[in-house]
């Protein structure tokens, strides 16, 4: 049983999301931090106990516990806004013990109340692939009008193309599998197909979920001129060569690193205002291997959840 540190809240966990990142950290294509390590960081509970000093949230307050596990609130980044790009972070589920577990512990500020009307599994998802995409889309600069390509149709992109939507924009998927595509049509995509695909139309905006460097030059010769790709993994495999002249004529390319907690605060107040509905498979605590071999073999449709209860 963890106990509390200082300003520390111990939560007692419901369910916790699974992220194609607690893959990453699994097989080291990520350097290991802390070993052995509890994964996952998207857990929804509720506060079991407080640290000394602890006075945010009451006992039994509902909770989600998301990746920024901790920042120095120190360094220039901090300071200038971008805890996200910390010098000094922590991260839930890779250098700290995460939510594949009964019990987890986290700063009481970096912890969100989870509105009331996600109910626990739809609302875990929405902890990383939900926060994460919104960054995406922000960084992306997309505009209600505007044509948005998702290559990637997972968690976070299904919880994306319903922000997208939502703001007016037109959505393309391209990613593989049949039951991906089906998923992202039901969602409003107006265009599925192949991941190398060129999409029906020029695009102002891209963003990759998968973890496939590949992709960067059929998604930038999908662009407009002056499009914008942005890139949402924490890992990805080496980016082929290619020409000047697919990133010419003023396209970009960006990564997104970790969420500030104001990217989480907004967004979860946009998630249920909308209100986003996420798809999400149920796996008990004890088949977290399985959860993460479907995750890894494309089986999963949506978002993968371990529930604590089951
Ligand atoms: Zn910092
Ligand atoms: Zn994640």
């Amino acid at each position: 049983m963890p106990q509390p540190g200082p300003a520390e809240v111990l939560v007692r966990v419901k369910v916790c999301g699974v992220c194609r990142t607690d893959l990453h950290v699994i097989e080291g294509e990520l350097p290991p931090r802390k070993s052995p390590v509890i994964p996952g960081h998207q857990i929804v509970g509720v506060v079991e106990k407080l640290g000394p000093g602890a006075t945010r949230f009451r006992p039994r307050a509902r909770v989600g516990i998301p990746w920024l596990h901790s920042a120095d609130r120190t360094c220039e980044y901090c300071r200038a806004g971008a805890e996200n790009l910390c010098d000094h972070p922590t991260f839930t589920g890779y250098t700290d013990d995460g939510g594949y577990a009964e019990f987890a512990v986290a700063p009481e500020d970096f912890v969100y109340p989870i509105p009331e009307s996600f109910p626990d599994a739809q609302a875990a998802p929405l902890l990383c692939a939900g926060i994460i995409g919104f960054r995406c889309l922000r960084l992306s600069g997309i505009r209600p009008g505007g044509k948005l390509a998702f290559y990637g149709f997972g968690s976070a992109a299904h919880l994306a193309i319903q922000v997208a939507r939502h703001w007016g924009v037109e959505v393309y998927a391209c990613t593989r599998g049949v039951k991906h595509q089906q998923l992202a049509c039901d969602l409003g995509a107006v265009w599925a197909g192949e991941a190398t695909e060129a999409p029906p139309a020029k695009l102002d905006a891209a963003i990759i979920f998968a973890p496939a460097g590949e992709l960067v030059p059929p998604a930038l010769r999908a662009l407009k001129k002056g499009g914008a790709l942005v890139l949402g993994g924490i890992h990805m495999s080496p980016i082929p060569q290619f020409d000047y002249d697919v990133l010419y004529q003023e396209r970009s390319i960006r990564s997104v690193a970790n969420n500030t907690r104001q990217d989480g605060e907004d967004f979860l107040r946009v998630a249920a205002e909308i209100p986003i509905r996420t798809r999400v498979t149920l796996y008990p605590l004890r088949e977290a291997n399985r959860a993460l071999n479907d995750l890894k073999s494309d089986r999963v449709n949506g978002a993968a959840v371990l529930d604590g209860a089951a």
